[in-house]
């Protein structure tokens, strides 16, 4: 097993682990390790830019990873935290090895994932989610001449669909579930934030000829094979919208990208001792930071979304501020914090403007699987009260993505907490867990 030290360890190398490494390097921490699960840093946003020619590449992300690239930060890619064995230790398994990592300070970065909201066909092939959707054709799928429909909430909907749109796919319907009167609530206040709004008016002429609904959901997801006719493993060929008052819009798609908000990923902090607490306005369980980024654990740091989705300014200046504090210089980080303060507040706007609406919680019929890894339909959930109920009566969240998927829909549909995190944090190698230590 091999052993490495470092002042400040950073999780994570999307835009807020950059920034955090970055910072702590710049204000002079004697080493800086920056350990992330992806090949190349850029995390979700910017996955693929650093193989993109630096002409080509979006200006901050250009900047941040040229800032990156310079610095004296040590990076481990393709790694990943699985467990913490003591105090102040991270056991973080490469593609090759197993390390032992010792911090002084840690920031966790972790990001978010997507949270699914189950309806009749969602599990259907094709049927996805929009920034799984994005990863999948920024790797490569071939979307060109494919017909896309997205459904859900948030501005993520429309930069997906015309980051679809611009690799050739026909985006044939966008359908928001918040009512009109909040998105054109949200719109009016854009007109305060010029960045913001240049950045809606782009997508609203590149995206001119799509129509765009909003108070419409999807209810389910139909599909037919050629020869089998409409088997529940058929993908999708057409989506079914619904506006709660007994209309539908039909529309026939190969794809169907879904995006009901972000979710922090909160293992590790929870894995670290770190408080979490439910957010009202985002909905979800967020991680309790001081207002120098510190956790509930002193000497541990969170940035970017795993404390709270707040989209990437927000991350990037949470970084900036847990990686000066990380490395002992909280005082550089004051003339930041005011900036931070704007972000949040712009980001509870918008979660505010987005917010699910309870129809949600019913789209999903008793045969529909909640729990896609186990195979646990609706009807067995439903008369069970917790989370843990529900994993030692049916198993649901503990396959293979253990709950990563259905522990986000769970917590909305029945306001179960889904906490029990244990080591590992990924799967691992037996070998990781095992091995020897001096
Ligand atoms: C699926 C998805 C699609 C998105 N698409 C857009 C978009 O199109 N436009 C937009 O403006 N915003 C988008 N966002 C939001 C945007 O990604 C965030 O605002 C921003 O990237 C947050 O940065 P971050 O550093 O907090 O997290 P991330 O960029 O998510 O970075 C977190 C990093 O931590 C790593 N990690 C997690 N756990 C471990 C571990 N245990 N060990 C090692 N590494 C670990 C992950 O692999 C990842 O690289 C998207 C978010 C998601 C989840």
């Amino acid at each position: 097993m091999i052993e490495r030290n470092a002042q400040v360890v950073v999780i994570g190398g999307g835009p807020a682990g950059l920034a955090a490494a970055v910072a702590a390097d710049r204000a002079g921490a004697d080493s800086v390790l920056l350990i992330d699960a992806n090949v190349d840093p850029g995390g979700q946003i910017w996955r693929g830019e650093t193989r993109r020619r630096p002409d080509q590449r979006n200006a901050t992300a250009g900047d941040t990873l040229a800032d990156f690239g310079t610095s004296a930060v040590l990076h481990l890619g393709e790694s990943r935290v699985v467990a913490a064995p003591a105090p102040g230790e991270l056991l973080v398994e490469t593609a090759e090895d197993v390390l032992v990592v010792r911090y002084g300070s840690l920031v966790i970065a972790t990001g978010a994932r997507e949270r699914f909201v189950p309806f009749p066909g969602w599990t259907r092939p094709n049927v996805m989610g929009v920034g799984g959707l994005q990863a999948m054709v920024k790797g490569g799928l071939p979307i060109e001449g494919k017909r896309v429909a997205l459904a859900g909430s948030g501005p993520l909907l429309l930069a997906v669909a015309d980051s679809l749109q611009a690799h050739g796919a026909r985006i044939v319907l966008v359908a928001e579930q918040a009512p009109s009167h909040k998105v054109a609530r949200f719109g009016m206040g854009m007109l305060m934030d010029p960045g913001k709004l240049g950045q809606g008016l782009g997508y609203a002429w590149r995206l001119r000829r799509v129509p765009y609904r909003r108070g419409w959901w999807p209810a389910r997801a139909d599909g037919r094979h050629r020869s089998r006719g409409d088997a529940s493993d058929a993908p999708v060929s057409r989506a079914v919208l619904t506006n709660g008052r007994g209309q539908e819009i039909i529309v026939a798609c190969d794809y169907l990208a879904c995006g009901f908000h972000i979710t922090p990923s909160l293992e590790l902090v929870e894995l670290l001792g770190c408080a979490t607490e439910y957010d009202t306005y985002q909905g979800q369980r967020t991680t309790v930071v001081d207002g120098m980024q510190q956790t509930s654990v002193a000497g541990i740091y969170g940035a970017g979304e795993c404390i709270g989705v707040g989209g990437l300014e927000c991350a990037l200046i949470e970084g900036r501020i847990a990686g000066l504090a990380a490395a002992g210089h909280p005082a550089e980080a004051a003339p930041l914090l005011a900036e931070r303060d704007r972000e949040r507040n712009r980001a509870q706007a918008l979660n505010a403007a987005f917010s699910l609406r309870p129809e949600l919680r019913r789209l999903a019929d008793p045969e529909t699987v909640v729990c896609r890894c186990e195979d646990i339909p609706l009807s067995r959930l439903v008369d069970l009260s917790s989370w843990r109920e529900a994993k030692l009566h049916t198993r649901c969240g503990m396959g293979a993505c253990q709950g990563r998927v259905c522990g986000g829909a769970v917590e909305f549909l029945f306001d179960w907490e889904p906490r029990s995190t244990r080591p590992p944090l990924f799967p691992a190698r037996v070998g990781t867990l095992a091995a020897p230590r001096d």
